[in-house]
């Protein structure tokens, strides 16, 4: 019986796995399998600093291929797991080859979520989530006038914010009454809607879209009521999904993403899932929970290497965040969902500001806009107050 550990997905959580994994002790076979062509790389930059060009492609990398290579951890690139067989343990590709493992470890991921309205497959709609829609994307906007993101989230927004930065107009389009409502407070959302307003970007929330128009090629959005906006590029940018269907087609439980224990471990000992496409029960939030962010790739790699290594500890974390727009950061620390109670520290006028979360008296989250010691100090007592 092989004693390989494979890993699906080359992404942030399975880099971070496979460094903990190796350094921990394991010296028998680590391969990766995944269906981008590149080395394990960083996404936070996609949409930030490499798509505005301030950051090179050899910055995205997260090791170097001679790291990988002195330490013996082999890739498959380009190949597209499509089937687990958990009863022989192996992994079918699509490209016919078929791997058996000791361990298996599901790093999928997730994609982008894609709405269900006419025109979505006009030539210049894009969606962003990795090098390949960089690549695609990039040069459209070079020759784009007009843009329109659809969804004010995160990564719509960072992409609004660079595309407006090189002087092009601008035009986000939220169907929630105010962006970012999903992760932050009102206070918080008002901030980021009139930060970008100021450079001229025109925000428009609480409209839903109904289709993209254009005649082969996108020319603008079609809104709930009526509205038109006419735009040659449009960013469809209304979240993730998890891929989780490899996972559910060999029987193991999912609920928006891959059931997994506080060990990173699927109901199959042999099988752990990391990142973006688990869900795992946090005690410190009293629920079940998914999180799209480098923290998570990163801890819960580590937590299901040490598993794996028969050195586990409960997983159970303070997530942590960041997006980079203009000049603000911003960093958030915990969960707000579910608080009784939001003080706003500080003046968000001056653009200089923190947002405290609590539930029952307990901080459960801490949201800083160029604040790094609110965000500090507050990820460090939530750990108190939530243990
Ligand atoms: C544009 C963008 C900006 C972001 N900004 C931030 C930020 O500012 N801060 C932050 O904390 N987080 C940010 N994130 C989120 C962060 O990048 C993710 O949380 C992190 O990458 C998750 O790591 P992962 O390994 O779980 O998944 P990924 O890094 O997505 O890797 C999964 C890999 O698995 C591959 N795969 C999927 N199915 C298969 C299959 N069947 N066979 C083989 N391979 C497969 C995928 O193609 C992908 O390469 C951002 C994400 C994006 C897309």
């Amino acid at each position: 019986m092989s004693q390989t550990i494979i890993v699906i997905g080359a992404g942030q959580a399975a880099t971070e796995f496979a460094v903990a994994l190796r350094g921990g002790g394991f010296a028998g076979p680590i391969r990766i399998l995944g269906d981008e062509p590149y080395l394990p790389y960083q996404r936070p930059p996609l949409s930030k600093d490499f798509l505005s060009g301030k950051s090179p492609y050899e910055k995205l990398m997260l090791r170097p291929e001679s790291f990988w290579r002195e330490q013996k951890i082999e890739f498959e690139l380009g190949a597209t797991a499509t089937a687990i067989d958990r009863a022989k343990r192996a992994v079918a590709l699509r490209d016919g080859r078929s791997f058996e493992y000791g361990t298996l470890v599901i790093a999928t991921g997730t994609r982008a979520r894609i709405p269900p309205v006419p025109g979505i497959e006009l030539e210049g709609v894009f969606t962003l989530r990795n090098i390949d829609d960089v690549k695609r994307l990039r040069p459209a906007l070079d020759g784009a006038k007009r843009v329109a993101i659809v969804g004010g989230g995160y990564i719509g927004l960072e992409v609004a914010a660079v595309a407006r930065s090189e002087g092009r107009e601008v035009v986000v389009v939220e169907a929630e009454e105010r962006v970012m409502k999903r992760v932050t407070c009102a206070e918080v959302s008002a901030f980021y809607e009139s930060k970008h307003r100021a450079h001229g970007v025109d925000i428009r929330a609480g409209h839903k879209l109904e289709a993209i128009e254009g005649n082969g090629r996108a020319s603008g959005l079609l809104l709930a009521g009526g509205e038109r906006v006419a735009a040659d590029l449009v960013l469809v940018s209304t979240g993730a999904r998890p891929n989780e269907e490899l996972a559910s087609a060999t029987d193991l439980a999912c609920e928006d993403g891959i059931l997994v224990n506080e060990f990173a471990r699927t109901a199959d000992e042999r099988i752990y899932a990391i990142g973006d496409c688990t869900h795992f029960p946090s005690r410190r939030y009293g629920r079940k929970i998914r999180l799209e962010c480098v923290q998570n790739a990163f801890d819960q790699g580590k937590a299901a290497a040490a598993a794996i290594l028969g050195k586990g500890t409960p997983y159970d974390p303070v997530p942590w965040f960041w997006s980079d727009q203009y000049n603000v950061k911003f960093q958030s620390a915990g969960l707000s969902a579910g608080y009784d109670e939001a003080k706003v520290v500080g003046d968000p006028a001056a653009g200089h500001f923190s947002v405290e979360y609590r539930k029952g008296g307990k901080l459960i989250a801490v949201d800083a806009i160029n604040d790094a010691r609110a965000y500090m100090m507050g990820r460090k007592r939530i750990g108190e107050e939530t243990r």
